[in-house]
């Protein structure tokens, strides 16, 4: 292997602390493109712990590309249930049925393209996840720029705020052709277990000798500030005469799409709710919509069935609004079972 001293980093380091030190996680196992896909796409906005569990039962309802594409889209939702962002298990079905597509009609016979345009033209690929494919699974020259490795270059080069662009370009220099998914992975855990935002363990790096931000690392980068929007909603829930609460498909191309939940509604509460048996207050945070749902039970039966909760997908939100209503009195007195 070649290595090059760029800044005095030294590549051939990291590599071996890399060997030695990568965290087991299970699609580092595989060589299988498809499952290296599905672990990118729920790494985008998912924790490592999470994304191992959800992972796992991705590749076991959908194993193989054309399984996907196979499936109906709500499947899909279904088992993507609490990780998340649903718009990425959306877009990873279109993935999957615009592969399928022979390659006269445009697709890919059932393969997944290897370079890194190709991938990026696919539902749903941006270019971190497009570079992190390429060069993992297909061993492309491909640098991909992450949360993590925009950390540890920015205390490499002691830059507080680095744009996208100085960021790939020093990843580019430094890629290392011959082990491109290993270098970048190298990178990426070193700021996921070394290099983190608050507490650096310098001492413990295998590249602080060409460190210039090392004296006072956790001023690199500077912090960017998410605004968050505080919202107040809330939902009037009405169960039919089984016990099942009502519960509608939300469109698509808004929050939670795709998902199935009760009908909430924006805004202060109505005072004409408050005739209606109270639940509570649900919380519920995404990055950048802090949300406060105040829960009503309606008091009137719905003539409608409802399908049962066990046979859709439904956001973590709606499970929480769920989990308040079973806690009322009012529920244990109907006897409502779900
Ligand atoms: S020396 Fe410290 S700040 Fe620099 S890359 Fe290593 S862990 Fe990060």
């Amino acid at each position: 292997m070649s290595v090059v001293a760029l800044s005095g980093l030294s590549q051939a380091k990291l590599l071996d602390w890399y060997d030695a030190n990568q965290r087991p996680l299970p699609w580092r196992e595989t060589d299988d493109p498809w499952a290296i896909l599905l672990s990118e796409i729920l790494l985008q906005q998912t924790q490592v712990s999470r994304g191992i569990v959800f992972w796992h039962r991705m590749i076991e309802a959908f194993p193989t590309i054309q399984s996907m594409a196979t499936s109906p889209v709500d499947s899909v939702l279904k088992a993507w249930e609490g990780a998340g962002y649903y718009s990425r298990a959306r877009r990873l079905h279109a993935l999957s049925q615009y592969v399928m597509l022979p390659s006269s009609e445009g697709g890919y016979d059932g393969l997944l393209p290897q370079s890194y345009e190709s991938l990026l033209s696919l539902p749903g690929i941006g270019p971190y996840t497009a570079a992190a494919v390429a060069s993992i699974a297909f061993r492309q020259p491909s640098a991909c720029i992450d949360g993590n490795i925009r950390r540890v270059m920015a205390r490499q080069q002691k830059k507080l705020e680095p744009t996208n662009r100085q960021v790939q370009s020093w990843a580019d220099q430094h890629l290392v052709h011959q082990r491109s998914g290993d270098w970048n992975q190298a990178l990426m855990e070193l700021g996921a277990t070394v290099c983190t935002p608050q507490k650096p363990q310098c001492q413990h790096c295998p590249i602080e000798s060409s460190c210039q931000g090392r004296e006072g690392p956790t001023a690199y980068p500077k912090a960017k500030k998410t605004k968050v929007k505080e919202v107040t909603l809330w939902t009037c829930v009405e169960f039919d005469s089984r016990g099942n609460p009502i519960v509608h498909q939300r469109d698509k191309d808004g929050l939670f799409g795709g998902l199935w939940g009760p009908q909430i509604n924006e805004g202060d509460v109505p005072e004409a709710i408050h005739e209606q048996v109270f639940a509570g207050v649900v919380k519920h945070k995404l990055s950048h919509r802090s949300m406060t749902v105040h829960v009503f039970i309606s008091t009137k039966t719905s003539t409608k069935l409802a399908l049962p909760l066990s046979e859709v997908a439904t956001s973590v939100l709606d499970q929480k609004i769920i989990e308040a209503i079973k806690g009322t009195d009012y529920f244990s007195s109907k006897s409502v079972t779900e």
